[in-house]
């Protein structure tokens, strides 16, 4: 195991998290040495790992897991495996964590990791081994009450009972079942929360459901365009069909395709399963190029995929009323300029996606206090929560006179920078 420091070298999520961290701490006037703390990671731990692959060769991984902070509780934070993980990628990652569980009030700090790999090109035996062995590399440097991960892009219920079992199988037996909250968004029948796959979607719908009420406009026929069409990007597309919008176009990593009466997201998910997760090839709607897809005239964008997919480049073309930010990190900054200067509204993603690490929070008390409670109650207090955070939000919002993400950040901040002053700084 290494550990590693160095400096920004290009550009992505990782600079976007910085500049929107500085604007922020600039407006509010952060503490010159919470600034310091908190512009910096605690801790960036990488590791080389070998594995057997199904015909006997063995090929050697690398695994990233950076915590940024801790002041307000345990690391938490998502596991991705993507060919575009590193340390820079897991470094901005983190940070949002650590932003968005201060935001909704949870005692959580924020941390992010992964994989750099393209998980299609392996086997689910290899997939698991590469997932075992990757928990064991990283040993005690996750725990339930130390640092929590769960799914994120390419993760799934199943990778984290991996996860999980490989953690308490490494522990000696008197303690291996007080171990199984080291991760979350496990399987239900194993300590996993009901509710848990819905929650990011949930949430996002949530959020939309706030905005419309503020903006005093019904969801019932307005039009949605949705990039991503995983976990989030499915159940946010669900539950806003349920409101009565219309899913005009869907883009994922095999194709991009549109449909002027509109998706059924239930009969697409039917099909994108059967298809090992792409939508491509789906009978109803056409194919369109992908460069189109955030031209499409709509209501409501729902970004549910990577990082800095709309950009200075792209941003020009869009004419939806709100852009809700399912992804981490989907804007970059000087798209997010021209966007709020042509009248688009966005739900930054620390708010928007956070209905997750609500869930995911629940799913932690549950195994802690070895309770199960029912998916109406974890939709419930996911929504309050996140309604909270929407009306502080839009109060200091008003305040400061800024967008809704440096008052989300301004939120965020304001927490930690109290609890830094309370507590001190040891020794
Ligand atoms: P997922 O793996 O379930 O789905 C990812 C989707 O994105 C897939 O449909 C994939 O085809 C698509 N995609 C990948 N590359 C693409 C590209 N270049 N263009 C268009 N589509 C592409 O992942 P997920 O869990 O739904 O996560 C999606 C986003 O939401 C990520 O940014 C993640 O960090 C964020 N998020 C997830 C959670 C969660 O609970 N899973 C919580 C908060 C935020």
């Amino acid at each position: 195991m290494e550990t590693i420091k160095t400096k920004p070298t290009k550009t992505g999520m990782y600079e976007n998290v910085l500049r929107q961290y500085n604007q922020a701490a600039d407006i509010m006037g952060l503490h010159d040495g919470i600034r310091k703390i908190l512009v910096n990671t605690n801790n960036e731990i990488l590791v080389n790992f070998p594995v057997k692959l199904d015909d006997g060769s063995i090929e050697v991984f690398t695994g990233y897991r950076v915590q940024h902070n801790n002041a307000l509780g345990p690391y938490k934070g998502g596991l991705r495996y993507h060919p575009t993980v590193d340390i820079d990628a897991a470094r901005a990652l983190a940070m949002w964590m650590t932003w968005k569980t201060a935001i909704v009030g949870l005692p959580y700090g924020g941390g992010k990791g992964g994989i750099q790999i393209d998980p299609s090109k392996y086997s689910q035996s290899e997939l698991e081994r590469i997932t075992r062995r990757f928990t064991y590399a990283l040993g005690d440097n996750i725990g339930p009450d130390l640092d929590i991960p769960a799914p994120d892009v390419n993760t799934n219920a199943r990778i984290m009972a991996w996860i999980a079992d490989t953690y308490s199988s490494i522990k000696s037996p008197s303690v291996r079942q007080k171990n199984m909250h080291v991760v979350t968004g496990k399987p239900v029948g194993s300590g996993g929360l009901e509710g848990r796959d819905r929650a990011t979607g949930f949430g996002v719908v949530c959020n939309i459901k706030k905005w419309a009420k503020s903006a005093q406009k019904e969801l019932n026929g307005m039009t949605f365009i949705v990039q991503g069409f995983g976990n989030v990007g499915y159940w946010a597309s669900h539950f806003l069909s349920k409101e009565g919008a219309k899913l005009l176009a869907v883009q994922d990593a095999s194709a991009t395709i549109a449909s002027a009466e509109g998706f059924d997201p239930d009969d697409l998910l039917k099909y994108a399963a059967e298809n090992d997760g792409n939508i491509k090839g789906y009978e109803h709607g056409s194919e369109l190029e992908d460069q189109h897809f955030f031209a499409i005239d709509c209501d409501i964008i729902i970004p549910a995929a990577l990082g800095n997919q709309i950009t200075a480049d792209n941003s020009m073309q869009i004419k939806a009323k709100v852009i809700a930010e399912g992804a981490n990190g989907p804007i970059s900054v000087d798209a997010e300029k021209i966007l709020l200067r042509n009248g688009i509204e966005i739900i930054p993603d620390i708010l928007c996606n956070s209905g997750g690490v609500i869930g995911s929070y629940y799913e932690w008390l549950q195994n802690k206090r070895s309770e199960n409670w029912k998916l109406d109650t974890v939709l419930e207090m996911i929504e309050d929560k996140l309604n909270d955070a929407y009306d502080r939000i839009t109060e200091v919002s008003k305040i400061y006179n800024v967008s809704s993400r440096t008052a989300a950040y301004i939120v965020a901040l304001k927490r930690l920078e109290l609890t830094y002053k309370e507590r001190g700084v040891f020794p």
